[in-house]
């Protein structure tokens, strides 16, 4: 059957049976003495009969030579559910005085079936402004009926009809059929969004429903407070279960109610009875819009043709008035609230993105927290979830200015939309750039080469290394981030066991002792100077000389150490002796989050040849840039050529510009410098009271907090719970580091304020309450 077929089996009128016809069909097949009237029907002739004694019926005569199945199913479905569910208000079958449940009326060589049904009295939905109490009892009553209907199979409910909203991208040929060019646009939307989200639908709980739920179909009583009747039960179908609740919340009459409170007090009736999951109210908005659309389509296709439109002339009004309701409010607002009425918010939601995320990106892809976090926005210091609730960032330096900072946000919409290009033009963003961060580096640091991370910009520092000395060994420090690419993550053991294995690369341990006013003994010197020393003995045992000594100057990844002065020089000058050159990765401490200076090697009076950035510098643009001579640049260039298409275009630079604007002019280096100590004395003294918080590391608002325990499992494990705990008990956001993950990585945006700090430490003060409590349980202490 074709789209078109289907629209022409809708426009074949109802029978038409006279009154004294349906009369004599009470007598003849029925042996009722009866008053017929006329009822209203889409293909069915229907009658009221009425008693003398005052019994009421309805009789229907339904054209066999249309739908033979169809007939058939409506009286079986009826059947069943009296079976199943006496009390359910749907109309009882009558059988004939010979037993059969249908009678048979030939006319004019035509063949109709006739079915007598107890007939429900009552007002119409469609004629009343329904209260929410109305609105939810018809919910639950839909609900009812769909437990009752599971198991019941039938032929015909396979039947093709127009009216099937899954059916709805069949009918876009006849799009053409609407004469207004919004409404139009919103019903192709519709179709797109049906078509879009077909496979996810037809992966959904699947059952006979009655899916039509319309203000003509539904009895209500006087007063309407509760529903006495579903009838018509000729456009069944086997469907996805939620397309039940969705046809009810598109049909539900809106006046009198607010339109969002009308279709959530549905959705919560019905959620009550039936059990609706979270994947099931994701795809409740596109089911709504396609309603709408089929409405308006057959409507229009009426129209056009001729067809008996007037009978959709309302209905196509109301679904054109809630297609437009729908757009504007849109589907995230209306899907939360939706999520909400069905107690399938947040929680389960993030079960189905979960499950989404595994399958479309491997169930690898790293994500935080026992619970993870669905984020949908952001703002200064704050995250927020799908349900508004505010998070605290403690661990976030990509937004370096904070979420969103409306200067940057507005600089970046600004260049994008004038030019988006690559950088073989001239442009003046670039060199703008290049020299408000060259203006910030020592004089020798004087030119830059612009990529698109922090692993990339890495990856060309250790080209450029290799390069300036013909070297192939690489020094870095113990548990080194470095990043990702082929060459990077070979500097790179935090991530895994590739770094540790690379015979290209040895590694140095961080000071042993830091003590509290940054002095170092001779001893610690000394074990400095021969930890390189026994390095570059390893280098040379495998014949390789070192070209560079990769640097995180803030030794994040490696347990977030402010390495003394001291101990830096006396590694860099045992380094420089051997010829090897020095990259400073800035990509955490870089653009002033010491607080005292803008460069970390700055903060430790330390000279890099190469100085690499990342994550911070385009505060959410993606950038990365290398800072180095312009010599070693040039010599670079002509041996090996170098260019990244992304690298330093007109948007990144226009980033990054405004990302310097504004630490200069919110004072955010003196912010660092302020709240960071703040903070670090604040988080020491309330560690003091609990025996699993040990000390602060680190300076300026990157710090770190240790957590002890007996075992180094167990502490780390208790930096799980303190983590989780955080997160749950008070919607704070932290991380962990170091190599025995056992360190609390305290790392926000900038502009984090004392008033933030305290969130943060009376959140971890309770955590790590919480954490005592339950070791102390644990060990029966
Ligand atoms: N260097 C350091 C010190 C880092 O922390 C990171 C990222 N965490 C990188 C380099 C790599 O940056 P990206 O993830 O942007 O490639």
């Amino acid at each position: 059957m074709t789209a078109e077929d289907r629209l022409i089996a809708l426009r074949s009128a109802p029978p038409v049976f006279s009154i004294a016809e349906a009369e004599r069909v009470a007598r003849e097949v029925y042996g009722l003495a009866v008053r017929a009237t006329s009822l209203s029907g889409e293909r069915d002739a229907n009658f009221l009969l009425t008693t003398a004694d005052a019994r009421s019926f309805t009789l229907k005569l339904i054209d066999t030579g249309v739908e033979p199945e169809g007939a058939h199913c409506q009286i079986e479905v009826l059947r069943h559910l009296e079976a199943h569910d006496a009390t359910l208000p749907v109309p009882r079958v009558f059988a004939t005085p010979e037993g059969s449940e249908t009678g048979t009326v030939i006319r004019s060589g035509c063949k109709f079936a006739t079915c007598l049904l107890a007939y429900l009295p009552g007002r119409m939905l469609a004629d009343v402004s329904p209260a929410p109490p109305l609105l939810h009892d018809l919910g639950r009553t839909l609900a009812r009926i769909d437990r009752a209907l599971q198991g019941f199979f039938h032929p015909a409910l396979a039947q093709p009809i127009a009216w099937d909203v899954r059916r709805l991208p069949s009918l876009m040929p006849y799009l053409s059929t609407i004469a207004d060019d919004g409404l139009r646009a919103s019903v192709a939307a519709a179709g797109e969004g049906i078509r879009e989200r077909s496979r996810a639908l037809s992966a959904r709980r699947s059952q006979a429903i009655h899916g039509d739920a319309h203000g003509g179909n539904i009895v209500v009583d006087a007063a309407a407070q509760g529903v006495t009747g579903i009838l018509d039960f000729g456009d069944m179908i086997h469907a996805p279960l939620v397309l039940e609740p969705a046809v009810a919340m598109a049909e539900v009459p809106v006046n009198g109610v607010q339109r969002a409170e009308a279709l959530s007090t549905v959705l919560a009736g019905y959620a009550e009875s039936a059990a609706l999951e979270a994947a099931d109210i994701e795809l409740l908005y596109d089911l709504i819009m396609a309603r709408h659309a089929v409405t308006v389509l057959i409507h229009a296709w009426r129209v056009r043709h001729d067809a008996g439109a007037g009978v959709l002339r309302q209905p196509a009004l109301h679904s054109a008035v809630s297609l437009d309701w729908l757009q504007t409010i849109g589907r995230e607002p209306l899907t939360r609230q939706w999520h909400e009425a069905a107690g399938t918010s947040v929680r389960v939601q993030v079960g189905v993105t979960l499950e989404r995320r595994h399958r479309m990106l491997g169930a690898g892809a790293q994500l935080f927290y026992e619970q993870p976090l669905h984020l949908i926005r952001g703002s200064g210091v704050w995250l927020y979830d799908a349900d508004d609730n505010a998070y605290l960032d403690v661990y976030n330096n990509v937004p370096h200015v904070g979420h969103c900072h409306p200067t940057v946000v507005r600089a970046v919409q600004r260049q994008v939309a004038r030019l988006a290009t690559h950088t073989r033009y001239l442009h003046g963003g670039i060199l703008d750039y290049a020299e408000a961060l060259t203006a910030r580096c020592p004089p020798g640091l004087n030119a830059c080469i612009f990529v698109n991370s922090g692993s990339e910009a890495n990856d060309v520092a250790w080209r450029l290394a290799q390069f300036a000395t013909g070297k192939r060994g690489a020094l870095i420090m113990a548990h080194a981030y470095h990043g990702i690419t082929d060459a990077v993550a070979a500097l790179t053991p935090a991530s895994g066991v590739q770094g540790a294995h690379d015979p290209r690369v040895v590694t140095l341990d961080p000071p042993a002792a830091i003590h509290h006013d940054e002095s170092m003994t001779d001893e610690d010197l000394a074990e400095a100077a021969a930890g390189v020393d026994r390095a570059l003995a390893t280098l040379a045992v495998r014949g390789l000389a070192p070209a560079a000594f990769f640097l995180d100057t803030a030794l994040t990844s490696s347990g977030i150490y402010d390495a003394p002065p001291l101990w830096m020089s006396t590694v860099a000058a045992r380094l420089r002796s051997a010829g090897c050159l020095i990259v400073a990765d800035e990509v955490q401490y870089g653009l002033g989050r010491s607080g005292s200076h803008f460069w970390g090697f700055e903060r430790r009076g330390l000279q890099p040849d190469i100085v690499t950035l990342g994550k911070p510098i385009g505060n959410g643009f993606p950038m990365g840039a290398v800072i180095a001579n312009r010599a070693l640049i040039e010599g670079f260039q002509s041996t090996h050529g170098f260019f990244s298409t992304f690298g330093g275009n007109a948007v990144a630079a226009s980033a990054g510009l405004a990302v310097l604007d504004v630490i200069d002019r919110e004072h955010l280096l003196a912010n660092a410098a302020g709240t960071g100590s703040y903070l670090r004395n604040r988080l020491a003294t309330m560690a003091a009271r609990h025996a699993c918080l040990g000390r602060v590391r680190g300076t300026g608002l990157l710090l770190g907090l240790e957590v002890r325990g007996s075992a180094a499992a167990t502490a780390q494990v208790r930096t799980q719970q303190i983590i989780n705990a955080v997160k749950n008990h008070a919607r704070v956001l932290i991380g962990y580091e170091g190599p025995a993950a056992d360190i609390l990585k305290l790392r926000p945006p900038l502009p984090f304020q004392p008033s933030h700090a305290d969130i943060l430490v009376a959140a971890i003060d309770e955590a790590a309450a919480l954490v005592g409590r339950r070791h102390a349980q644990e060990t029966g202490a």
